[in-house]
């Protein structure tokens, strides 16, 4: 989940051993597998990483009700775009379409482009589907967001592995700063 700003490939996590001196750094595989002439993305040390992530998930907990009331905003923004295009608005079209393609054929009518229009809709109802599916997988994210930010009272202290793999959507290594985006679609930037 870990990003290089300059050509979009991920990094790695490496041993590095530096003239015998042990330690894990975090590396954009463009620059591994090709050089500094193909992406001179800076390497970083995983402590320093980690420290970025505790930071951002803190400064979400800091601005606690300010994220809250954005992940509220998000929710309804979800909800209302599941309005507008539904699968049963569609469905309920296709049903008129139907029963108009039978009465054309008939009454030996032309119904080429209701066929037609029946296809696109067919589409549309699976592409709704598919949104609708989406937008549940959104609304369950923002959800285990605020139940985080409702249960954790205090500063997270140490790295944990597994609620940053439960919160953090992705983590992009810019030079000066870290951008940590969560799964809720909230960003947060984090100077390394
Ligand atoms: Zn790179």
């Amino acid at each position: 989940m870990v990003y290089c700003p300059k050509c979009g490939d991920i990094y790695r996590r490496i041993a590095w051993n530096n003239r015998g001196k042990h330690s894990i750094v975090w590396r954009c595989c463009t620059r591994v597998e090709h050089g500094p002439e193909k992406c001179d993305a800076p390497t970083i040390q995983e402590s320093e990483l980690q420290a970025a992530v505790i930071k951002a998930i803190n400064t979400a907990l800091g601005n606690r009700d300010s994220m809250m009331a954005a992940l509220q905003e998000n929710v309804e923004a979800v909800i209302r775009q599941g309005d507008e295009s539904s699968a049963e608005n569609i469905e309920a079209r296709l049903e008129e379409l139907q029963k108009e393609l039978l009465r054309r054929a008939n009454s030996k009518k032309d119904y080429n482009s209701v066929a037609d229009e029946i296809d696109h809709l067919r589409e549309l109802k699976q592409k709704a589907l598919t949104e609708s599916a989406e937008r549940e997988g959104v609304k369950k994210r923002i959800a285990e967001m605020r139940e985080f930010l409702d249960s954790q009272a205090t500063e997270v202290l140490e790295y944990d592995e597994q609620l940053v793999r439960r919160l953090v959507e992705k983590i992009t290594v810019y030079d000066e700063r870290f951008e940590v985006e969560f799964k809720s679609s909230m960003t947060v930037d984090v100077i390394g």
